[in-house]
């Protein structure tokens, strides 16, 4: 059977946080019920497609997936059960914010098979949490994280953001280090980005924040990335973190350019070298399906140049670098057969490197991987 990964999108927040552009809304806890009856119906319909495929992972997503009383989480992981061939160790991850969850869910996600949480903290500082809008404390992410303990999860993944508003690098590292104090086996660092149509694109338009500059942005990601290095982690992927034996296999495969398949609102999926994206709004996602029809809304096949692009750029992003006998396995070329003088060039920039039949990022690299990326893009 062929290897698969299976995300499932959970579009509902107590509250959308005030730099978030993701497919998630706050207020529709309403529609919570129907919507996974129809998540679960679209499950069904794959139940053909699922049947040729075993899944390696699953990652419950959002939104907030915690939001969801006992009863769906339960309804959805038994769908899945009945619906797939999931492998006997299989990466079950569900996100999950301080504030929606406590020990009793914890316990049931446990006793469902979820093996992995992903938590989502962001800052350990209360007045940063209030200023970018989360509906946290720290003190209930340590509530959280002792308790998903005591139930027996050992896998657990946090959130942060730097480059926030008002945020030193000192800060910053303070962060890191509460995490190294915890011993959380698994963390995730984003740098805050300023999308269009959230309260703080506004707020930086009307001057009443601050975004970081780039030397800023830049100081905090090297020295996270030293300080974590130091700590024993292990840098896998550009913003993602690890002690032994805890990358996260969900988002590998999808850097190693694997396939996927994705239910939900605006869920995206890659199978048979066809890319599709389900619609993202929750009362169009729900009708489709009501009608007995797919809710898929954009449908691309995948060329083979996109694919070569692809398998680049997302396996450039981990720090093991491209096997460059697995790629000439996978497209019968190598990268440098297909790149040629763009790889040197960027070899000579000192932005990537070879070692031992190894393509990677430098360090350099690592910190302009953007430039690298759009190099790879072939038409
Ligand atoms: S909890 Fe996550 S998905 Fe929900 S609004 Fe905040 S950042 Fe967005």
């Amino acid at each position: 059977m062929e290897p698969v990964s299976i995300y499932i999108h959970i579009p509902f927040c107590k509250q959308k946080c005030f730099y978030c552009d993701f497919n998630s809304y706050s207020g529709k806890e309403p529609l919570m019920d129907t919507y996974v009856d129809m998540l679960i119906k679209e499950i069904e319909l794959y139940r053909h497609k699922l049947s040729k495929y075993m899944v390696k992972t699953i990652f419950i997503g959002g939104g907030t997936p915690s939001l969801l009383n006992n009863e769906c989480i339960t309804k959805i992981i038994d769908a899945l059960k009945k619906n797939c061939n999931i492998e006997m160790n299989a990466e079950i991850s569900i996100e999950v914010n301080p504030g929606t969850v406590n020990k009793e869910k914890l316990e049931l996600y446990y006793d469902l098979g979820i093996n992995r949480l992903s938590i989502g903290l962001q800052s350990c500082y209360n007045e940063t949490l209030k200023l970018i809008g989360r509906i946290h404390s720290y003190e209930d992410y340590l509530r959280n994280v002792r308790e998903a303990r005591e139930v027996g999860f050992t896998n657990i993944n946090t959130d942060l953001i730097f480059a926030l508003p008002g945020q030193t690098v000192d800060q910053w590292i303070h962060c890191l280090s509460e995490l190294i104090k915890l011993k959380i086996p698994h963390i995730s660092t984003y740098s805050l980005i300023i999308e269009e149509e959230t309260p703080f694109y506004t707020w930086v338009e009307e001057k009443k924040i601050a975004q970081q500059d780039e030397d800023t942005d830049l100081k905090m990601y090297e020295e996270g990335i030293r300080f974590l290095r130091n700590s024993g982690y292990k840098h896998y992927e550009i913003s993602n973190f690890a002690l032994p034996d805890y990358e996260c296999r969900h988002n590998i495969n999808y850097w190693l350019n694997g396939e996927y398949i994705g239910f939900g609102a605006g869920a995206h999926s890659n199978v048979n070298k066809v890319r599709y994206s389900n619609i993202n709004d929750i009362t169009g996602y729900m009708l489709s399906l009501k009608d007995n029809r797919l809710p898929i809304m954009e449908e691309i096949k995948t060329t083979l140049n996109d694919e070569i692009s692809e398998t680049m750029f997302l396996g450039l992003r981990l720090l093991e670098g491209i096997d460059i006998s697995d790629f000439k396995r996978r497209f019968g070329k190598t990268p440098q057969d297909i790149y040629g003088d763009i790889l040197l060039e960027l070899k000579e920039k000192k932005l990537i490197a070879y070692d031992n039949e190894v393509i990677k990022l430098t360090e350099s690299g690592l910190v302009l991987s953007n430039i690298v990326f759009q190099q790879l893009l072939l038409d």
